[in-house]
């Protein structure tokens, strides 16, 4: 397909004492797949015209590098006659595609920059196999490496839930133990399970990301990175966490304790038992066999219980933090939906063996009614309350 125009706009940015003006341009180009997809990029025209992949409005830019011997964040990716290159095509989409979800459907969210430095074999011949994706705190950005995909090096970028997998990492970094005074936060701490809800989230938001144009839960593809796991299966997949390259716990009967210097504790070993938790809850239905949950809901809840984690968060502390925010956002709901939207959160972690203690969580007004002898308030309140 050829390379079109479809709008511009003109902007001004200083640069040193000259003007340097952008124009934003909406592009139409063909990305991996085959599929037509829609991006900004940049126009400088001064001092040299060129066309770069940068969407100043999303804050979404991605460049080509040549890892490990070039430096972050990499080359402007340029358009090369007679397009753009397919895979950097879907590595700027991806990117662009997670931003505008991040934006528009989780209110609130920290809009900072989602920058992308993709290992790409269009560029020049580039046949290193640095694979797998990452994000990196120190340079607040993503970098994609190649895998071997169908016999081919093929850049990780290219599949979407792999990009916005990488980029919850930083949604992760930015919200978690977040102070508004500094309006700097914490994070997840990278290790056990702490370091494991960190992993998971990703994957959520991944699938919640990649799913979204799909109305039917039941139709939903619970693969990640379909095809660049060994062997060509999957990186991960939530529904059957043992079932892809390499296979994950669902329960906590078989949770790893491993020590520090492996995987950071088994972070992404033990993410499958937080994983099928998601799976569970993300598929949970109502009496009448409605899905409780769509793709907006789902998100903002989640959203919302990350929110509420500290950086030392273990599975426990993420199952009250999605009871807490569930009240929270559904709080206007029926007290018949509210009871099965908790009793769902509540079903979803113990199957995995992700259990609250009988006591545990149990409301301070509780213990005041029971000093007050008023026994009989105080277990009905507990029925109301305990999740
Ligand atoms: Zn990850």
């Amino acid at each position: 397909m050829g390379f079109s125009v479809t709008s511009c706009e003109n902007t001004e940015k200083a640069l040193g004492s000259k003007q340097e003006e952008l124009v934003r341009h909406l592009q139409n180009a063909v990305d991996y797949f085959g599929r037509s997809r829609e991006f900004y990029c940049e126009q400088q025209t001064n001092p040299h015209p060129r066309m770069h992949l940068e969407d100043t409005t999303l804050q979404v830019r991605t460049y080509y590098i040549n890892y490990p011997r070039e430096s972050f964040p990499g080359r402007d990716i340029e358009k090369q006659p007679p397009d753009w290159q397919p895979q950097s095509v879907s590595a700027h989409a991806n990117a662009s595609d997670v931003a505008k979800f991040f934006q528009t459907v989780l209110e609130g969210a920290s809009t900072g920059q989602y920058v992308s430095s993709i290992l790409c074999v269009e560029d020049n011949g580039n046949n290193s196999e640095c694979s797998g994706g990452y994000w990196l705190p120190k340079h607040q950005q993503a970098l994609f490496g190649q895998e071997i995909v169908n016999g081919q090096l093929c850049c990780c970028a290219v599949a979407q839930d792999i990009v916005a997998h990488e980029f919850t990492h930083a949604l992760t970094s930015w919200t978690v133990e977040f102070n508004p005074l500094t309006k700097k936060a914490t994070g997840l701490d990278y290790i056990n399970q702490s370091g494991a809800l960190d992993e998971s989230y990703a994957d959520i938001f991944a699938i919640l990301i990649a799913n979204q144009n799909e109305s039917d839960i039941g139709q939903w593809n619970w693969n990640i990175g379909s095809g660049f796991g060994h062997n060509g299966a999957a990186v991960r997949n939530l529904q059957h966490p043992g079932n892809c390259a390499e296979p994950q716990p669902e329960h906590m009967d078989n949770y790893l304790n491993a020590p520090e210097n492996n995987d950071h504790g088994g972070v992404h070993h033990n993410s499958g038992i937080h994983n099928k938790a998601a799976y569970n809850l993300l598929t949970s239905q109502d009496n009448q066999g409605n899905y409780l949950f769509d793709v907006t809901s789902a998100a903002q809840l989640f959203y919302l219980a990350l929110t509420r984690l500290s950086k030392r968060s273990d599975f426990i502390g993420s199952r009250r933090a999605i009871q807490q925010s569930a009240k929270t956002l559904f709080g206007q709901e029926s007290p018949e939906l509210k009871e099965q939207i908790r009793d769902a959160i509540a079903l979803s972690f113990d199957r995995v063996g992700v259990r609250v203690l009988l006591f545990d969580n149990v409301p301070m007004k509780f213990w005041t009614m029971l000093l007050n002898l008023d026994c009989l308030a105080g277990i009905l309140f507990l029925r109301r309350h305990l999740m």
